[in-house]
């Protein structure tokens, strides 16, 4: 199964450095099937007009395929088409939720409650909400487990937060937060909750109606779609409540020179050409996934727990956190061998790992490391990519590398 899987992905039938390519950073970026590759170009090569503006056959064709893209997205998200809005990414879909909801529903001296595990793009916003508003951000905080102390998420609720912020699978800890009980929760409260997807959506069935957040966002190249584009799912109460946090062409019903009338959502949080051959790529990436042979998601649990038995049994590498429920992601750090450098090396053996602070400085404090090494599946990895891991770390170490070319702060700012 997972050969077949694999066989879609050109980009990891590379050597690097004279060895195979063993990519292990799918959480930055998952690689892109072929398919996808292809529906892009067909549309450049074919379809290209932008869309919602002429009358001519080629806009007509552009318009439908991007209408149609939304459709298939927001519907693999349980959601209806018109519950989703396009975005470049998951930044700007929180940004979109900060700068177009919560700056007009937050009050000073209301409280806004946000994760510790949080990526920054889910935490700068509320920190430049809070300040604006003068409002009070309180953060859950984090165990030593890698999961969220639900009891202090309790007791701040009782503070009834204006809104409650937090990710649904860490970047840096692979931990899967149980929002489902969080949401119901945070709303026994009357507490809006933005749950931010980017981790979950390539490997967690999901379903965004059932599990009623007021707004759910994800990058499309996180679930093997291109860059450049990504959303905010919302309910029809929080639409209702938003207002445009950009204007411009696209996004009006009528403009005089002097005033401006709204499109109806969500084509009134969508100023400007968007990014056609971005919805359409990720469409192509929503039929990937949806013909994925059974078996794929319990194929990427296996490999998770391959690979912290594996590095575990390494002399000198511990693995950072232990959530109880965690998908496709380890941190490790040598205790000889400064990450940098042994992400360096890991390099000239053809591996691609992610190493630094994760966007997530904070929860790094908060654990105490400096910087980590991570590795993060998808389903085309294999134990191929984790033995190849291991063998080029027990080489390191071997060898010995060098770890004092540089100030540890000055390397880890990443
Ligand atoms: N949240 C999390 C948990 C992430 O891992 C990331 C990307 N690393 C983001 C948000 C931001 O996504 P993007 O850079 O695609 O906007």
């Amino acid at each position: 199964m997972n050969k077949a899987i694999r066989q879609q992905f050109p980009a990891l039938h590379q050597r690097i450095n004279g060895q195979p390519l063993a990519y292990l950073d799918s959480a930055a970026t998952c690689q892109k099937p072929a398919p996808v590759v292809a529906t892009i170009q067909q549309f450049y090569r074919r379809d290209n007009a932008n869309v919602h503006r002429a009358g001519y056959t080629i806009a007509a064709r552009a318009t439908e395929q991007f209408e149609q893209a939304r459709a298939t997205v927001a519907n693999y998200f349980g959601m209806p088409a018109k519950n989703l809005v396009w975005t470049r990414g998951c930044t700007e879909a929180i940004n979109l939720v900060a700068f177009s909801w919560a700056i007009h529903h937050v009050n000073a001296g209301d409280l806004v409650l946000v994760s510790g595990l949080e990526h920054h793009a889910n935490l700068i916003p509320w920190q430049q909400v809070c300040r604006t508003k003068s409002a009070e951000l309180a953060i859950i905080p984090v165990l030593a487990n890698g999961e969220l102390d639900q009891q202090v998420f309790q007791q701040q609720l009782r503070r009834r937060p204006k809104l409650v912020a937090l990710t649904h699978v860490s970047n840096v800890l692979g931990t899967i937060n149980p929002v489902a009980e969080m949401v119901a929760l945070a709303h026994q409260y009357e507490a809006r909750v933005l749950i931010d997807g980017a981790q979950a959506a390539a490997h967690l069935t999901l379903d965004v109606a059932k599990l009623a957040a007021d707004f759910y966002t994800f990058s499309g190249h996180k679930m093997y779609g291109p860059t450049g584009i990504g959303g905010v799912l919302m309910s029809d109460e929080m639409l209702a409540q938003c207002q445009p946090w950009q204007t411009g062409g696209e996004m009006v019903a009528e403009v005089s020179y002097q005033t401006a009338s709204w499109a109806e959502p969500p084509y009134c949080f969508e100023a400007g050409t968007p990014n056609i051959a971005g919805a359409i790529g990720l469409a192509s990436a929503i039929s990937f996934l949806q013909q994925l042979p059974d078996g794929w998601q319990q194929h990427e649990a296996e490999l998770l727990s391959y690979a912290k038995q594996r590095l575990a049994a390494i002399d000198g590498i511990s693995l950072i956190g232990e959530p109880d429920e965690q998908v496709a992601v380890q941190s490790f750090i040598s205790t000889k061998i400064h990450p940098q450098d042994l992400a360096q090396y890991l390099d000239q053996y053809g591996v691609a790992v992610r190493l630094g602070k994760h966007c997530a400085h904070p929860l790094l404090s908060a654990l105490g490391v400096a910087a980590t090494l991570r590795l993060s599946l998808a389903c085309y990895s294999n134990r191929q990519d984790i033995d190849q891991l291991v063998a080029a770390i027990e080489a390191a170490h071997q060898d010995d590398v060098d770890i004092t070319s540089l100030a540890e702060a000055e390397r880890c700012d990443l």
